[in-house]
């Protein structure tokens, strides 16, 4: 692992996607938990007509306009400008480094890493992989390296929490020279967040992670689960894309891959409309028209029928994975959810465990529905299992990451 020491305590994150950039100023010698969010920005509809930028400094107005904003330079100077404007500027010698979430490390980045030529080359040659986010990632990171060039880049992968997974959890049970020629195997996304949330389950049970075996549940519009046993990933539900496992808001999770063959001869689809078909127009979306869990849930509420029928696909799924890696990791000490739908949809909670007090997971309704933030058990004290609530968050991650790298 390559270290480049830095003085200054400031770590930019940015998440770039194929039309928006997210970012955060974090500053990891601040007070709250160690750390404290300077800034926080979105700038949405790169390359359309009107981009739009919204920037919220910790200590000031939040402030939004709409600009020309016809790519990822444009969208991060922009965004730096912001940022300078609050005496925040890239050239201040408190930045330490900027994280960059990269969807696809592939196998090989297992950690996070600082950004060269190289490096760059090697996020390039996954793009067949990921062509969506990889190119958006790549833009990013060169738009930062040529707004500074002093400062480090490091690539924090959603891959790389995966990369433990053994062998005959991450091979499918294909021809293995195509497989091999191909790179056709489970990569797993979301990491940075399984890997938050797995230690941060771990820490509210009082515990160190290596002595804790968690399932996370990464349920927001993506959604993915976890097997993590002692603090290592030992499986995950998304694949070769992030299109594998869970029922989702827009994607299909698993599927007979003989669909698509169907869809093909007998539907006569082409390959990119049956690829829109599973990735944007399946999931909740495709079963009741509504992507949003709690469109959802409030249409289930009052007896819509085709709400009812997802919501049920859906927790099927969900406590189908329960079951299975309650077998994979032999003795469970935790179920954590999170992100959107994991961490205020209460009924998608209950539900998922319904019925698996066998396994000792069960909530405490009252714990379930209380109103409350910040990472919590749910479950009654003499259940086996710790049910838990965690809050994710992907950019605190991404800079501990970083600064754990680069940081003096
Ligand atoms: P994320 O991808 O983690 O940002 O999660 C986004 C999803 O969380 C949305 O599509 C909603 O379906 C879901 N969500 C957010 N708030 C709630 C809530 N209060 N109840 C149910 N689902 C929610």
């Amino acid at each position: 692992m390559t270290r480049t020491r830095r003085a200054g305590s400031r770590v930019l994150v940015l998440n770039s996607g194929s039309s928006s950039v997210k970012y955060q100023l974090l500053d990891m010698n601040g007070t709250v938990h160690g750390t404290a969010r300077l800034a926080t920005g979105l700038v949405e509809r790169i390359g359309e007509r009107s981009a739009r930028l919204v920037h919220t400094p910790a200590h000031g107005e939040r402030r939004e306009r709409e600009a020309d904003l016809p790519d990822h330079r444009a969208a991060l100077t922009a965004a730096a400008e912001e940022l300078a404007a609050d005496g925040l500027g890239l050239d201040a010698p408190e930045l330490a480094a900027v994280g960059h979430r990269v969807v696809h490390g592939g196998r090989w980045f297992t950690e996070p890493t600082v950004v060269d030529e190289g490096v760059l080359a090697e996020i390039e040659r996954l793009v067949p992989l990921a062509p969506l986010h990889n190119p958006a990632n790549i833009a990013g990171i060169r738009t930062a390296m040529a707004l500074n060039g002093d400062v480090p880049q490091v690539a924090v992968f959603d891959t790389a929490f995966h990369t433990t997974i053994p062998e005959h959890a991450a091979r499918y049970a294909l021809d293995a020279k195509t497989a091999e020629e191909h790179r056709i195997r489970k990569y797993g996304f979301h990491g940075t967040s399984h890997a938050y949330v797995a230690r941060r389950t771990a820490a509210l049970l009082g515990r160190e992670p290596s002595a804790v075996n968690v399932i996370v549940l990464h349920l927001g519009n993506g959604a993915s689960a976890s097997a993590v046993a002692g603090g290592r990933c030992v499986e995950t539900s998304m694949g070769l894309t992030p299109l594998e496992g869970l029922v989702m808001g827009t994607r299909s999770g698993d599927i007979d891959p003989a669909v698509v063959f169907h869809l093909s001869r007998v539907a006569g689809l082409a390959m990119e409309d049956i690829d829109v078909l599973l990735n944007q127009r399946s999931g909740l979306m495709g079963l009741c028209g509504d992507n949003d869990m709690r469109e959802v849930l409030r249409r289930r509420a009052e007896g819509d029928e085709e709400a009812r029928l997802a919501f049920d696909v859906y927790i099927h799924r969900l406590k189908k994975y329960i079951g299975a890696y309650c077998a994979v990791l032999g003795r469970v000490d935790a179920v954590a959810f999170t992100a959107g739908v994991g961490e205020n949809a209460a009924p998608v909670r209950s539900a998922a465990v319904a019925g698996l007090e066998g396994l000792g997971i069960e909530v405490d309704e009252p714990a379930n529905t209380a109103r409350e933030s910040g990472p919590r058990l749910i479950s009654p004290e003499y259940a086996r299992v710790a049910v838990a609530v965690v809050p994710t968050d992907e950019e605190l991650e991404i800079a501990t990451q970083v600064f754990a790298l680069v940081g003096s």
